[in-house]
């Protein structure tokens, strides 16, 4: 096998990675993970290191789970492949279709197949676009999303999100897709309690339905806890009155659950502890905990059955939908998840230890607030703390402190992305209580080591 400075010199002779400044990364030479076990991960010299983000937000029963290896190398041998296009199923796609629908929200019969979150929000649009023109009321096409979102890299996917800097690289978002502010307490509360700001971000949406005429909006799509974009915990009142206002205008809520399905938040679905019923769930990531390319959309009782009983054809699919292997993963990941009881670990255990130790983090003279849901959880690097989160100075932003944090991080044998100075976790639901404290240690060391530069 080839050493690491090898392995890193091809990498960058011939490999253009996702999201990557390639300047910066053939300085350095990325960094070779080599294998996984449970919540940890070792690089190509040794190196062993807390995966605090599951991969991409996706490995949630941890590593090395040879059960699910087991099943994919069993499906490969007895059909790798076949289409569910053209009125042709497969057992493992069937079998998942069933599953899905049995641990989904009520109201939930029905799902659709693709490969990747991405796929799964262009289905989502394909399918409210579709839906609106069976009802009759094809001028509804507009979208309203939230500035700061992150719902994929495809060309509807970026639109949707509401990351500038993907919009800056060239001709997007594509028509019909608008943006409201997201719920930032600490960017947009000041003078307001939680509560109060809650439904005063929410009533961003109605504004935005009225600006654009209600007759012409077709859906509002949001992910539960904005994850991408800095694990933003909106106020308890914003969902329920999002919610509220949906319903007064007829709109379909989408509820991108690419992140928060499958038990981050401490239920299966992020909306459930949001208290919404949303028309759409796209999800991804865990449903096979990032062992196999698997994602999809949930969808509920109001499009399927438009789609089922007016719609003949949906013109849409992927030469993946209903991959058997995958949806064979999918069974085996979930069979785990539904037996480690991990759902219940993180509302009842982790999730609540995981936030304790990060509000002990807050008392870090770097640390302005901390906050944190079910398994995930996120920092704010200050350069003086005060008392309420509007109050705290933030640090130069030319000084880059969430990277030079990052580092210390990557250094010291945690991983944990930054957000601009904002530092943030999704570690594996696997973790324990007592591999969170050894994580929050190393969180610990390396903000006194980020002080100390
Ligand atoms: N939606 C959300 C909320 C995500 O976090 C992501 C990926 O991070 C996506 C969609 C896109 O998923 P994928 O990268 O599988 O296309």
């Amino acid at each position: 096998d080839h050493d690491t400075r090898t392995l890193q010199q091809l990498d960058s002779a011939h490999f253009l990675h996702p999201f990557t400044d390639h300047g910066a990364l053939s300085a350095k030479g990325a960094r070779v993970m080599v294998r996984g076990e449970g919540i940890y991960l070792w690089d190509s010299d040794g190196n062993k290191t807390i995966d605090g983000m599951s991969g991409l937000w996706c490995v949630n029963v941890g590593y090395g789970r040879t059960s699910i290896t087991q099943v994919v190398a069993r499906q490969m041998d007895v059909l790798p492949f076949y289409n569910s296009f053209f009125n042709t199923t497969n057992v493992p796609a069937v079998k998942l279709a069933e599953k899905l629908a049995s641990l989904a929200p009520p109201g939930f019969e029905h799902v659709f197949f693709t490969s990747s979150g991405s796929e799964a929000n262009d289905t989502a649009l394909r399918m409210v676009w579709r839906y609106w023109q069976l009802m009759g009321q094809p001028e509804r096409q507009i979208v309203i999303s939230r500035r700061n979102a992150y719902h994929g890299s495809t060309i509807a996917g970026a639109s949707l999100g509401g990351m500038a800097a993907m919009h800056a690289q060239g001709a997007l978002p594509i028509p019909h897709i608008h943006h409201i502010e997201q719920p930032h307490f600490g960017e947009h509360g000041r003078g307001l309690s939680e509560s109060e700001f809650g439904l005063l971000a929410a009533g961003w949406l109605e504004q935005k339905i009225l600006e654009m005429g209600p007759d012409k909006v077709a859906a509002f799509i949001g992910e539960p806890v904005q994850g991408a974009g800095g694990v933003i915990i909106p106020p308890q009142t914003y969902w329920p009155q999002i919610q509220r206002i949906c319903d007064k205008y007829g709109i379909l809520l989408i509820s991108d659950e690419v992140i928060c399905g499958f038990g981050r938040l401490g239920t299966w679905f992020g909306s459930e502890r949001m208290g919404t019923r949303p028309d759409l769930i796209p999800f991804a990531k865990g449903v096979t905990s990032g062992y196999v390319p698997l994602g999809g959309v949930l969808v509920g009782e109001r499009v399927a059955r438009a789609l089922i009983e007016r719609g003949g054809d949906f013109n849409h699919g992927f030469t993946y939908s209903g991959h058997p292997v995958a949806c064979a993963a999918a069974l085996e990941n979930l069979r785990i998840i539904e037996d480690e009881k991990l759902v219940d670990k993180v509302a009842r255990e982790t999730g609540p230890h995981l936030k304790a130790a990060f509000a002990r983090l807050a008392e870090h003279p770097l640390v302005g607030h901390a906050e944190s849901i079910g398994m995930t959880a996120g920092l704010n690097l200050v350069r003086r703390k005060a008392a309420t989160v509007h109050d705290c100075e933030p640090f130069a932003r030319d000084l880059a402190v969430g990277m030079v944090c990052r580092q210390h991080m990557f250094d010291n044998g945690v991983i944990m992305r930054a957000v601009g100075d904002r530092m943030i976790v999704a570690p594996p639901l696997v973790m324990t209580c007592a591999q969170v404290d050894e994580m929050v240690e190393r969180i610990r060391f390396c903000l006194d080591r980020t002080l100390a530069d």
